[in-house]
């Protein structure tokens, strides 16, 4: 499996997040290595506790990845350069799947289909978006969410602070059914392996599910996508991989069919929980797309 520098660095941000050091001595020293407590006992009459704590929260920042989240900072050119190979290297991983699917017949909905839907966005990404399958606009370009429901999700991708290229967007199923009706299970057997293998090429941090279909199929669940959104779930990549965090969230068209305020505040809500857990900032003016 890919290992970039980031996915390091994710994991010593995310392990060391849930230690975050608070201003005061006790906290503080909690986090430092046994050596650099060692020092301050030693030093303890002549230290200046501004420039340890500086020190301190420099040094975090860098093993946690600051730089990565925020862009203060960037790594060595080797490291930039492997990094860079890897990110080519999944890029093409998905080309690759994305021609397989291009001329996939492996249920009713080949033959059906103007275009097939692979999915499209930054092979590095952090969030991958899923929905249920494409609808009209998408089979006529073959490009995922480009319809009314893809608008909207445009825009509560913005509310984030992100970039559409920032993220992954796919489907449970590549192609449309007819007349938009819902997934059949036996095309959701034929397709799901396509979403599989771009989920582990991708590896991101967060899945997030539109929509009860995404949702179910990704969980394995029947439950509802009330009892479903909302909280993070599980998405388990396989054996012996660690599981992705899936959070469950309204559809976008089911949204643009319910556009009350009280929905539109859980689906915020939703993606607000998934950006504390990414370490983005949440920018107040979301709640208005
Ligand atoms: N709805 C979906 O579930 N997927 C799309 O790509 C577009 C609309």
């Amino acid at each position: 499996m890919r290992c970039s520098t980031r996915a390091l660095y994710r994991k010593t941000w995310l392990a060391e997040s849930k230690e975050a050091p608070v201003v005061n001595s006790g906290r503080l020293f909690y986090c430092l290595t046994p050596n650099v407590r060692l020092q301050f006992v030693v030093m303890e009459k002549d230290l200046d506790i501004n420039k340890a704590v500086r020190q301190h929260f420099e040094m975090d920042d860098f093993f946690t990845g600051g730089f990565a989240v925020k862009g203060k900072a960037t790594p060595s050119e080797p490291q930039q350069q492997d990094d860079d190979a890897t990110v080519a290297e999944a890029a093409a991983e998905l080309e690759k799947i994305a021609d397989e699917v291009r001329k996939c017949c492996k249920c009713g909905l080949g033959s059906l289909r103007t275009n097939a839907v692979p999915g499209e966005g930054s092979p590095n990404a952090r969030i991958f978006f899923i929905g249920e399958g494409p609808g009209a606009d998408e089979d006529a370009q073959g490009r995922p969410f480009v319809g009314r429901a893809g608008k909207l999700l445009d825009k509560v991708i913005e509310a984030c602070g992100l970039k559409r290229s920032d993220v992954f967007i796919g489907n449970i199923l590549k192609c449309r059914p007819p007349e938009n009706r819902d997934p059949r299970p036996d095309e959701i057997i034929s397709c799901l392996p396509y979403l599989q293998r771009q989920i582990e090429i991708i590896n991101p941090e967060v899945i997030v599910a539109l929509g009860a279909h995404a949702a179910r199929t990704l969980l394995n669940t029947n439950k509802s996508i009330g009892q479903l959104r909302g909280q993070f779930h599980e998405y388990y990549a396989g054996i012996g991989k660690p599981p992705i965090k899936l959070m469950a969230t309204y559809h976008t068209a089911y949204l643009l069919r319910s556009y009350t305020p009280e929905n539109r505040k859980r689906l915020w809500e939703d993606m607000k929980k998934v950006l504390a857990e990414l370490g983005l900032p949440i920018p107040e003016h979301g709640t208005k797309s």
